[in-house]
């Protein structure tokens, strides 16, 4: 069975075949996306992000979602995003069949966390995201397609219901280490903040400090390695302020300055402040031009 819809509402998501190739996988996401309200594709909407750029179209038709999870590649572009979408592995041997998460432990190939020599994965189940959670994905590459990413990152975050609060909070990395990281400290100091300006001030702080980079980092760059990181935090920041200012959202909370303003006012006033964390430019240097989320901070394609 190639993919199949999950069992019950409370665990409802989709479960696509390991064989099946990348491009494959695109299709079958691109297909729950257009049948499934938007609250629910969060994380198939992510996963397109990047396997439109993933490699070619050569390489998609060809690879294997099992494979691209397997070979836990540290420049991977679809397991960060998998990661933090709390996805679940299948696996199938003579004894019998289990899952086990797609975690952090599984990523870094921990013996606990792992395969067995005689399990296959079959099958991977990515659950649907729910109301109040946002999943975006990022990369930064020398060019569009055909080009590793330098550094890639899924990230996620749950809010209490009808609030800015963090409820849950995942970030993973690729490209900065010898596996696909996820910046756990970091997300659970944050449990419980609002999703505000202070809030991403903590944050960058705390991911230039957790996700370090030893000089050694797979392609080198190491302090465009570091600004890479906070800036997909801070592009993330940006869309779900956007997303949680729409009409109808956050309707039964009072609203934080930063939330009570618009994002992206017309010029001479810039928007939110720039997080103090290094490697940002000022808005305020460019006053004139329209941008979308982030588009003037942030040097990168994704
Ligand atoms: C030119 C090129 C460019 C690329 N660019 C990118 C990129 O930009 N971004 C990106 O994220 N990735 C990129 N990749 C990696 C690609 O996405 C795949 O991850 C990679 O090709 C491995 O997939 P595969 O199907 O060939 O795996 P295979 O080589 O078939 O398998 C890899 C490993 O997993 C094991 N395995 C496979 N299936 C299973 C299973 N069902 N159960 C247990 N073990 C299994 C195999 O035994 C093997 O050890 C690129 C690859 C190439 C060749």
């Amino acid at each position: 069975m190639r993919h199949r819809e999950g069992d019950s509402v409370r665990t409802a998501g989709l479960t696509i075949g390991a064989g099946c190739s990348l491009a494959q996988v695109k299709d079958i996401l691109a297909g729950r996306v257009s049948e499934l309200p938007e609250e629910k594709t969060q994380t198939y909407r992510a996963l397109l992000k990047h396997l439109k750029r993933l490699a070619g179209q050569q390489i998609r038709n060809m690879a294997s979602l099992g494979g691209h999870i397997m070979s836990r590649h540290c420049y991977s572009d679809l397991n960060p995003v998998l990661a933090v979408g709390n996805t679940a592995l299948n696996l199938m041997s003579k004894e019998g069949t289990r899952q086990i998460p797609l975690d952090r432990d599984f990523l870094a190939g921990l013996a606990s966390a792992d395969l067995k020599p005689e399990e296959i994965l079959e099958s991977v189940y990515i659950p649907h995201s729910q109301r109040w959670e946002f999943v975006s994905a990022f990369r930064q590459a020398q060019c569009q397609q055909n080009a590793l990413a330098d550094v890639t990152a899924g990230m996620r975050v749950l809010f209490q219901e009808g609030t800015d609060t963090i409820e849950d909070l995942s970030l993973a990395y690729g490209g900065v280490g010898d596996a696909t990281i996820s910046a756990q400290k970091s997300c659970q100091q944050l449990l419980g903040r609002r999703w505000n300006e202070p809030m991403l001030d903590e944050a960058c702080r705390l991911l230039l400090d957790e996700v370090s980079l030893p000089g050694g980092a797979p392609g080198g760059s190491v302090e465009f390695k570091r600004t890479l990181v906070v800036s997909f935090f801070f592009k993330f920041y940006l869309e779900v302020l956007q997303e949680l200012k729409k009409p109808g959202k956050l309707l039964s909370v009072p609203l934080s300055p930063c939330l009570a303003q618009p994002i992206c006012p017309p010029h001479p006033t810039p928007p939110c402040r720039v997080p103090k964390a290094s490697g940002f430019h000022s808005l305020r240097e460019a006053p004139h031009q329209p941008h979308s989320p982030g588009s003037s901070l942030l040097p990168f394609n994704s």
